[in-house]
């Protein structure tokens, strides 16, 4: 039986999913279609029981429905209730099950500097679900410590969540940040400033002159692709890491959930591949 898996939100045409899926099932060579569908707020309960009776095999969830989606899960693993959001539903027997991949999909982004992050400050500029699941990340990455910078301070301060080792400032207090990204051997960029009109003046308004040489910089935008801040580490001759690699990656693992494989045993780069091309 051909197995069907889905992407919802609303909208939903801009979602780069289908291209990567679409890639993944053909290099596989699977019975599978992964489509793009346009849901409403009151559609989800609906989508979730054809999920609960075997219709669809797999889902991914994007804006708006990844915090609603939670309460409708039989169940929610450790990284969606971390991040408060659901990104993926898989079935086991006839219960739905939520994760979020964008953890682990950010965490395998950064294999190759893993053992080089472990014990160090880490830098988090945002603090939306990208920023949550960022927290996540260096947490199992070992950073010793974590500054959460985001313009309004009063919405990285949640993130912090009181703990010791992490800390909320403003972007606007220019001397605690420039003294955050001095300290730092990881800046991940999960805010949305670098994605529109506001990105150069974001990015000219960062004390990146503080930053060390090997600082490994992750931007989580991905459209564009080679974003001003990336544009400007890359000139510093930082370690820099696009936000394709984390979708990637994120794919990867909601496909391994899907079909009950190890990473390794997917076709990432054809998935990687897709998704480059369809971001040229
Ligand atoms: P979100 O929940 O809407 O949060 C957006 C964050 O960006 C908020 O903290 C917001 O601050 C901040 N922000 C927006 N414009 C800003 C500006 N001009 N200056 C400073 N901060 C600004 O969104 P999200 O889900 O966290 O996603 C954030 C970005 O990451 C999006 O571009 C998304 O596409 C990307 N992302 C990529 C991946 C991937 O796989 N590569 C995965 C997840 C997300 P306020 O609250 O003050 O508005």
């Amino acid at each position: 039986m051909t197995r069907r898996f889905v992407v919802i939100g609303h909208p939903i045409a801009h979602s780069l999913s289908p291209v990567m899926h679409g890639a993944a099932i053909a290099a596989l060579g699977l019975d599978a279609t992964y489509e793009a569908r346009d849901v409403v707020p009151h559609e989800l309960p609906s989508f979730v029981g054809e999920l609960r009776d075997g219709a669809l095999a797999g889902a991914n969830v994007t804006i708006p429905h990844k915090v609603a989606i939670v309460s409708l899960c039989d169940r929610v693993d450790a990284d969606a209730r971390a991040v408060g959001a659901v990104n993926t539903l898989s079935v086991e027997g006839s219960r739905v099950v939520g994760t979020n991949t964008d953890v682990v999909g950010l965490f395998t982004s950064l294999a190759a500097h893993h053992d080089a992050l472990a014990g160090r400050h880490a830098v988090i500029l945002g603090a939306g679900g990208a920023a949550r699941a960022s927290v996540a990340v260096c947490e199992r990455l070992g950073c010793a410590s974590i500054t959460i910078a985001a313009r309004d301070r009063d919405k990285a301060l949640p993130l912090a969540d009181g703990r010791p080792s992490l800390c909320a400032i403003s972007l606007l207090d220019r001397e605690p940040l420039a003294e955050a990204l001095a300290r730092a051997a990881l800046v991940i960029q999960a805010s949305s400033a670098t994605m529109g009109l506001e990105a150069d003046a974001f990015v000219a308004a960062l004390p990146l002159e503080a930053l060390a040489a090997h600082t490994v910089v992750t931007e989580l935008v991905y459209r564009p692709r080679r974003t001003a801040l990336l544009a400007a580490c890359e000139a510093r001759g930082l370690i820099t890491i696009d936000g394709t690699e984390m979708l990637v990656q994120q794919g990867a693992a909601a496909l391994a959930r899907w079909l009950g494989r190890s990473l390794d045993e997917l076709p990432i780069e054809a998935m990687r591949v897709a998704l480059h091309h369809a971001l040229r």
